[in-house]
């Protein structure tokens, strides 16, 4: 254990655990603490996509995280993988965006030309080379496409997987089943009282997704937040079904080296509500099916919900009370923006406590 300054997580998701592995790297004595299972939420059931192309289409504060988030993911797989010693299913392919209608067609050319004063690079591609490249996709009324080449993939359990070894390697005490309900800021500490008593540390930081609201902290209430329960449908495929991110309107295809082709994702604001609704996954197969006909014909093996960390934005970094920070409201974007919270987070952290 490090001698550094004690700083506590709350949630162990990938934005908490990859915080706590860049603390614990500085040289902080990080506590994770966890209601359930480490990434055992949105940080499990998240797709993986790591898509600026296909999130962002204007200059703004997100966009620029988002960016430099995609870049920094190289390094960041690479030195996880190196650490740990596990896999992580990385692939840097690019999407493709269809459209089957002249309006689609000029919705998507007006977005990559916004795209492109803001460094988001793609090109069109015609309905001849979309037969050959993506031999699986439906061509019958293919008016054209967008190549996004920046845009790639991540296998969102393999990181937490890698990150809970890492931050033990390092030290870092992960706690689970240990669910914190208030924090208060006394000035020179915070006091956590815990599902398992209480506890005291320098500084905290929340990063428990959709939950992070329900957290009582004082003396300064912080910001609401919300899930947004999205719903996601996999399929078994032989390798190269999807051999890009393939999206038409707010669908999407990919494929994870293990060959499941995943398709997504419903969004919906019904709360907590864990259950799988066979209607909303029968409509993603559908809309799975029109871009890829052969899916029409096939069954999915998996269905699951996840609930994305809503909020009125990205709160991420010192909060008002000084010895509170935040990392929530990350949304639809939590697995691609990681990398970058991590660092930022802790660079300020360490800026402030002192260590490092
Ligand atoms: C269907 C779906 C598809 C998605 N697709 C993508 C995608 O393609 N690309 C992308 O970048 N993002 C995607 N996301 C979003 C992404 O999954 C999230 O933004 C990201 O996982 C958020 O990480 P997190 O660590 O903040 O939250 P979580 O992974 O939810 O972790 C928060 C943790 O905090 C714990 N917790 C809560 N309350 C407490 C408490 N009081 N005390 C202790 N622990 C607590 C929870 O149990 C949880 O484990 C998707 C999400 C969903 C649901």
């Amino acid at each position: 254990m490090s001698a550094g300054a004690s700083i506590a997580i709350v949630g162990g998701g990938i934005i908490g655990l990859s915080t706590a592995w860049r603390l614990a790297q500085r040289g902080f004595a990080v506590t994770v603490f966890e209601q359930s299972t480490m990434g055992g939420e949105a940080s499990w059931a998240g797709a993986g996509m790591l898509a600026p192309g296909g999130e962002m289409d204007e200059a703004s504060e997100l966009t620029t995280l988002a960016i430099e988030s995609r870049r920094l993911y190289p390094a960041y797989v690479r030195e996880l993988v190196a650490s740990s010693g596990l896999s992580i299913d990385f692939q840097e392919m690019g999407a493709v965006d269809l459209a089957y209608s002249a309006e689609e067609m000029s919705t998507l050319e007006d977005r990559a030309a916004r795209q492109a004063g803001i460094g988001i690079e793609s090109k069109a591609v015609d309905p001849k080379r979309v037969a050959v490249f993506w031999p699986r996709v439906r061509t019958e009324g293919l008016v054209g496409g967008r190549f996004y080449p920046g845009d790639g993939l991540v296998n969102p359990r393999e990181v937490v997987v890698a990150l809970c070894a890492v931050c033990k390697k390092l030290g870092v005490r992960l706690v689970q089943n240990c669910g914190v309900r208030s924090v208060a800021d006394s000035g020179g500490s915070v006091k956590l009282v815990t599902a398992h008593g209480t506890e005291t540390a320098r500084c905290v930081m929340i990063a428990a997704g959709a939950w992070s609201g329900s957290i009582v902290v004082s003396p300064v209430g912080i910001p609401a937040s919300a899930p947004v329960k999205g719903h996601l449908v996999g399929y078994q495929q032989p390798s190269q079904t999807c051999n890009t991110i393939v999206r038409h309107g707010h669908t999407y295809l990919m494929q994870r080296n293990s060959g499941l082709l995943i398709v997504g994702a419903s969004v919906e604001h019904v709360g907590f509500d864990r259950r799988v609704d066979a209607g909303v996954a029968s409509q993603l197969s559908e809309a799975a099916g029109f871009v890829m006909p052969h899916l029409l014909e096939t069954t999915p093996t998996e269905m699951w919900v996840g609930f994305r960390p809503g909020s009125d934005g990205l709160h991420l970094g010192r909060w008002e009370s000084g010895n509170v920070y935040l990392a929530y409201g990350h949304y639809r974007n939590g697995i691609l923006l990681a990398p970058v919270t991590a660092d930022r987070v802790a660079a300020e952290i360490s800026l402030d406590v002192g260590v490092r």
